[in-house]
């Protein structure tokens, strides 16, 4: 059966550095696009990084019901569209969604068996200094990322893999553990293994 998989934790912890090395090492996986009212950042391409729309055509296809999982964060909204997600799952590709906690929390009553992995700082001082380093985000947006993350680091007790991306390549190790042990039917999900809240 093919695989969802969630990857979570706030910004700047480094879920897209994860998520890259992560699919140099699976290549079977596939990367849905989410769509976004943010601006492209330099660089990013759209269709590529991200469905950019404007906040009338996101609410259409909210409306529309195009929508798996939509939320809002730092006031933009954000959201992972059907056809990202159903035409992969059907054709039995693993996918990956690279999406914030309240949207995790919607794909896991909307896709029960999606297997979803948060990914949390060793700091709130480190992720302060990761947003920083970054270079993407002005001073505002930082701390404005740094309040929605102090929230978002309580939810880590409801997810049954959690990833502290300390040092990157022992992170990306445990990554890899948990998303091979799920391709090869080895995983283990918080019911079956209740009060675990860590990475094998
Ligand atoms: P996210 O996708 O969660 O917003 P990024 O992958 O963009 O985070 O990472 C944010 C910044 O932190 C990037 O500049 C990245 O190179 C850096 N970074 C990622 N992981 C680590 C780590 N383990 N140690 C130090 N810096 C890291
Ligand atoms: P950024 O603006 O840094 O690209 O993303 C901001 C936050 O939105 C990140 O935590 C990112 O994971 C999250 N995000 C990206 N795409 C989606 C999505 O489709 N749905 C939800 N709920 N969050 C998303």
């Amino acid at each position: 059966m093919a695989r969802v998989f969630v990857i979570t934790g706030p910004s700047g912890v480094g879920k897209g550095t994860l998520i890259r090395g992560l699919m140099e090492r699976h290549r079977e996986l596939q990367l849905s696009v989410s769509a976004t009212t943010r601006a492209p950042r330099p660089g990013e391409r759209d269709g590529v990084d991200y469905h950019f729309l404007d906040r009338e055509e996101f609410e259409r296809r909210v409306d529309a019901g195009e929508f798996v999982e939509h939320a809002d964060y730092a006031g933009r909204s954000y959201g992972t569209l059907r056809s990202e997600l159903e035409g992969r799952v059907r054709a039995g590709a693993p996918v990956v969604l690279e999406i914030e906690v309240q949207g995790a929390r919607q794909v896991r009553s909307s896709v029960p068996d999606a297997v979803q992995v948060f990914i949390a700082p060793p700091s709130l001082q480190a992720l302060r200094t990761r947003l920083i380093g970054r270079g993407t985000d002005d001073p505002e947006e930082v701390e404005r990322r740094l309040r929605v993350a102090a929230e978002e680091l309580e939810a880590q007790p409801e997810f049954a893999h959690v990833v502290v991306n300390d040092r990157l390549q022992d992170a990306l190790e445990q990554l890899t553990a948990v998303v091979a042990d799920e391709l090869e039917g080895r995983g283990t999900t918080l019911e079956a293994q209740p009060g675990k809240a860590t990475t094998k």
